[in-house]
């Protein structure tokens, strides 16, 4: 590695694997018949099944891979409760009263982890410090200043917009043109959150068949399944798939509602005290409101910045996408020049045509996807109410489950066009920041 950002102990893979990466479980023999199968061992799916397993319902998650592996344990473990979903349904005109329903249950998926956290006692670093979205350019603040209202309505985000002359106070940087607080906002670390899950999915008795790809799924004339899996298939009354941005083929109705796009992080050597105390004042986490976003936060030990973002829309090793980011860390906070990186991974993300999660029933077949790379909150939740679905204990209707998953007619679920959407994106950025 000849470029001079690598640290000498850099590792292409996850900061948050030095404390808990993905373990091998002990080989399972496949049941032959369970009431719930689950597609996918990340938060959504342990969710769902810790649900069931705790209602007494006999559980089965297939993982292809080892539990967590998927963007459960790689994600920047910020937790928003409605201002993602708040920025999608504003920046396309909604009413208010449309995304009312939308922000509600954001803000009850914030509550669901913030609850599950203290009542399971699950040790994650969850930092309960709030959020800064930077205002990329002028255009992107005064929309801002339109959404506050709503949020805190709707989310209960004790937001309030901060202008430029001020964000000194938020964020040490001179960057955005000005932004907005979303004080009902933290952070965590994603592989203890995972581990936590995963622990208490098998105290209740979930059985987990890890590196088992379900590779295919028949509907029985009674309305049940034959799961299939190289090592034999399984009969269940109900599946759920909750593979998030590793759908593939095994469920080609899904494959074609999600886009997956792989979203990349670095993370910097430990910092001197003094140079960290000027990233993030109040230890906030932060995103900015740029096409091609960044986001990025203190590790929980305050010592290393962690960093990320869409460096590139396609699949490309994180090594490539680690310069890019190093650059538009640099552009945010040029006193960490010279800094080094130890750590640089991806994962996948998954986006929806509307750009919103879905859950519900299509084909005989539950699911919970597409948190638009925004999921620790909403995936969890998600699952959490497909269970209570499954179990007739829901006593209203989640707003995230529609009749409508819509598609597109020139996707089936070839991604080639990404990079060229990056390239859009780049080019929007800079007539914005320059212009608007
Ligand atoms: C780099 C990155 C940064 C992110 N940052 C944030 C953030 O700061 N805040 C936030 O809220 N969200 C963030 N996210 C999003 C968040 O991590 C995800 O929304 C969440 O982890 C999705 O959980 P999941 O359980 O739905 O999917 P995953 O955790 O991705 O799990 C899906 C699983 O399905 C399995 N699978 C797929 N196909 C099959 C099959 N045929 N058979 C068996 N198993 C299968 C995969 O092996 C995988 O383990 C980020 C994501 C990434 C990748």
């Amino acid at each position: 590695m000849t470029n001079p950002i690598f640290h000498t102990s850099f590792k292409a893979r996850p900061l948050w694997w030095d404390d808990y990466e993905p373990q091998i479980l002990p080989e399972i023999a496949l049941p032959r018949d369970v009431a719930v199968a689950v597609i996918g061992a990340g938060y959504t799916g342990l969710s769902a099944a810790l649900e069931l397993s705790r209602a007494g319902v006999e559980v089965l998650v297939l993982d292809a891979n080892d539990p967590g592996f998927g963007a459960s344990t790689r994600s920047g473990g910020m937790v928003s409760g409605g201002v993602n979903v708040g920025k999608r349904y504003m920046s396309k005109a909604m009413s208010d009263a449309e995304a009312a329903p939308f922000l509600n249950d954001a803000a009850d998926a914030f509550s669901h982890v913030e609850n599950l956290i203290a009542r399971e006692n699950i040790s994650c670093g969850w930092t309960k410090r709030g959020y800064f979205l930077g205002a990329w350019c002028q255009s992107h603040y005064d929309a801002m200043a339109k959404k506050v209202n709503v949020l805190n309505a709707e989310a209960h985000s004790d937001s309030y917009l901060v202008p430029r002359d001020r964000q000194r106070a938020e964020i040490g940087s001179d960057y955005y043109r000005g932004g907005m607080v979303v004080e009902r906002a933290a952070h965590l670390q994603p592989a203890l959150y995972f581990k936590g899950l995963l622990n208490l999915a098998q105290k209740a008795g979930v059985t987990i068949a890890a590196r088992t790809a379900v590779s295919g799924l028949t509907q029985n004339s009674d309305g049940g399944w034959q799961v299939q899996t190289p090592r034999g298939t399984v009969r269940a009354r109900d599946v759920i798939i909750a593979s998030n941005g590793y759908t593939g083929k095994t469920t080609p109705a899904f494959e074609r509602r999600l886009v997956p796009v792989g979203s990349y992080i670095i993370a910097t050597e430990e910092l001197t005290p003094d140079l960290a105390a000027t990233i993030s004042p109040k230890n906030r986490s932060f995103a900015d409101t740029r096409r091609v976003l960044t986001y990025y936060r203190m590790s929980p030990d305050g010592k290393r910045l962690v960093f990320g973002g869409r460096a590139k829309f396609g699949m490309t090793d994180p090594l490539q996408t680690a310069p890019l980011l190093y650059q538009f860390m640099i552009d945010r906070f040029p006193q960490l020049r010279g800094v080094k990186i130890t750590h640089s991974w991806t994962g996948n993300v998954a986006f929806t045509m509307d750009e919103t999660p879905h859950m519900g029933k299509l084909d005989g077949m539950h699911y919970a996807l597409g948190c638009n790379g925004s999921g620790i909150a909403m995936m969890s939740y998600l699952g959490h109410q497909t269970a209570r679905k499954i179990l007739g204990k829901s006593n209203r209707v989640c707003a995230f489950d529609r009749e409508e998953f819509p598609t597109h007619p020139l996707y089936t679920g070839n991604t080639w066009f990404l990079p060229y959407l990056g390239y859009y994106f780049r080019t929007r950025d800079w007539i914005d920041r320059r212009w608007n």
